[in-house]
């Protein structure tokens, strides 16, 4: 396959990779201090990103290619308050749509239709990550100091199911 692009998927398992350490880290710190819905909601994006590495894992596996599996660092996130970390969270995910879109960019400069085709999935899927992670932000915001609309959230977040299975 491809080199350019078959690097540039592998620095992107690592991203993906790296994005469900960040939210297991996250999802910890909410458990320990009884957020349970918190730490659910942030468990199942754990989840959700390790199966975005595997989508781009087996994509370079069935073209052929070579996958490198690299270096995962610790998580380095200040956890304050749950606004502040869902801030952070929001950032991240904006930093993860940058990179989707620069992906992108190089499938259609290596006319990789592919690859095109596999990116319009994810392009789809950040929309979603952005706009879930906006939407908490604007709850906590509105709930502000209060202890028992925290309470509220926490019940509403540990509601959250898996998404279905992709055919992949
Ligand atoms: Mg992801």
């Amino acid at each position: 396959m491809n080199k350019k692009i078959q690097d540039a998927i592998n620095d992107q398992i690592q991203a993906e990779f790296q994005s469900a350490y960040i939210y297991l880290a996250m999802s910890a710190h909410f458990a320990e201090r009884n957020l349970n819905g918190f730490a659910h909601w942030l468990q199942l994006q754990w989840q959700e990103e390790i199966e975005h590495a595997m989508k781009f894992y087996h994509f370079i596996l069935r073209r052929g290619g070579s996958v490198e599996l690299k270096t995962i660092d610790k998580p380095e996130i200040e956890l304050t308050n749950p606004l502040q970390i869902f801030e952070a969270v929001l950032q991240h995910e904006q930093y993860i749509t940058s990179r989707i879109n620069d992906l992108y960019a190089l499938a259609v400069e290596e006319k990789d239709y592919a690859f095109q085709t596999l990116l319009h999935w994810f392009i789809d899927e950040q929309v979603e990550e952005e706009e879930n992670a906006t939407d908490i932000i604007e709850k906590l915001k509105l709930i502000g100091d209060s202890g028992q609309a925290l309470f509220l959230l926490d019940r509403e977040l540990g509601e959250r199911a898996p998404e279905a299975e992709s055919n992949e």
